[in-house]
């Protein structure tokens, strides 16, 4: 469906839980008080959700979280959201801690395509940024991803002081696999306020200084608004989503659930609307009715340029990226 400002929206993230295992510093350091399960969707309610989205014109869903992958059954969720007619693409988000466990049963499942998170190749540094020890577990599930020869992007934040020198390592991870790699700017959502951006600008030049000037890549590679370059010599593209400096505002095609059942239609503001409590009277006519308002009221644009602008106080971790 077109949106007020003409915009075809057919994309929807669907965070299926606030939990997960890892605090990263910019999301949720010090975790937070869980949203009891009663009040979380269950997954039949994702599904009748889904199934009105589609109606509306959603084509494509990615399942996030917090962590995706803690909640059990995530695999089979997938399933569901692929058996809902007009929905022609369902793609993960994980931080991939546990994506070697699960990485057969999402591709039965039919998943087609999958982001891992992943800012640095450091174990020292892994364990800043995400407070556990887990990066042999990561990099264990992109290889596993790898071999199932499931579409496979890694989505690095950069860091001042923590993570930014690691770009060409980070970078590099395209050179000999069948992988993307993309930049995306700190946004100045939850902790990621407290941060200095790196524009993604700066490690374009930096790029190009070691390889000349790069080639815009022109297919079509995810859902969104990352811009990929062509690297001579690599597998895989490089990309950037540069929600700051490069501001995209006019081709965002995206509506947001959280796991509580809010659709939120842009990042930047705490505006909602619910869908839980219709969901749970079955009644799929409000359903879509509050869906098709929340993309009819989709703001222009976002306004992260100006503090006092940003009426979002939640952490990421709740919205799902
Ligand atoms: N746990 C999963 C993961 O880490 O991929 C899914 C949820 S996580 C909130 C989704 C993405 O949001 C991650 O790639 C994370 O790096 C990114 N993220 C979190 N806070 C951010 C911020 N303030 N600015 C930009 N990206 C952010
Ligand atoms: Fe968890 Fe993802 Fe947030 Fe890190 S970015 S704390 S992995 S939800």
């Amino acid at each position: 469906m077109l949106d007020g400002q003409g915009r075809t929206i057919d994309y929807m993230r669907i965070s299926i839980t606030d939990r997960c295992n890892l605090r990263c510093r910019y999301c949720m350091p010090n975790g937070i008080s869980w949203v009891p399960m009663e009040q979380i969707l269950t997954y039949e309610e994702i599904k009748a959700l889904a199934i009105e989205a589609a109606e509306l014109g959603i084509r494509k869903i990615k399942v996030t979280g917090g962590e995706p992958l803690v909640r059990k059954g995530c695999p089979s969720l997938v399933g569901m959201l692929k058996s809902v007619p007009g929905v022609e693409q369902v793609t993960l988000t994980t931080n991939g801690v546990y994506l070697e466990e699960y990485v057969e049963e999402l591709k039965d499942h039919g998943l087609d395509g999958v982001n891992v998170s992943l800012d640095t190749l450091n174990p020292r540094h892994f364990y800043d940024i995400t407070g556990r020890d887990d990066l042999k577990k990561v990099l264990n599930g992109i290889e596993a991803a790898l071999r199932e020869q499931i579409p496979l992007k890694v989505n690095v934040v950069l860091q001042k002081g923590q993570n930014e020198d690691e770009w060409m390592n980070l970078a590099s991870l395209a050179k000999e696999r069948k992988l993307d790699v993309r930049f995306i700017e700190m946004m100045p959502i939850g902790y990621g306020r407290n941060y200095e951006l790196i524009p993604n600008e700066e490690i374009l030049r930096k790029l190009e200084v070691c390889y000349g000037p790069l080639k815009k890549d022109m297919q079509v590679h995810g859902n969104g608004p990352a811009v990929y370059y062509q690297v001579p010599g690599y597998e895989g593209s490089i990309g950037f989503i540069s929600a700051m400096h490069g501001k995209f505002c006019q081709y965002c095609n995206r509506i947001r659930v959280t796991s509580t059942g809010e659709i939120k239609s842009c990042l930047c503001y705490e505006d909602r609307i619910s869908v839980r409590d219709a969901l749970r009277a079955n009644d799929t006519e409000e359903v879509r009715r509050r869906l098709a308002l929340a993309i009819q009221n989709k703001p222009a644009a976002h306004k992260f340029e100006i503090q006092e602008l940003i009426t979002e106080q939640k952490e990421m971790s709740s919205i799902g990226g």
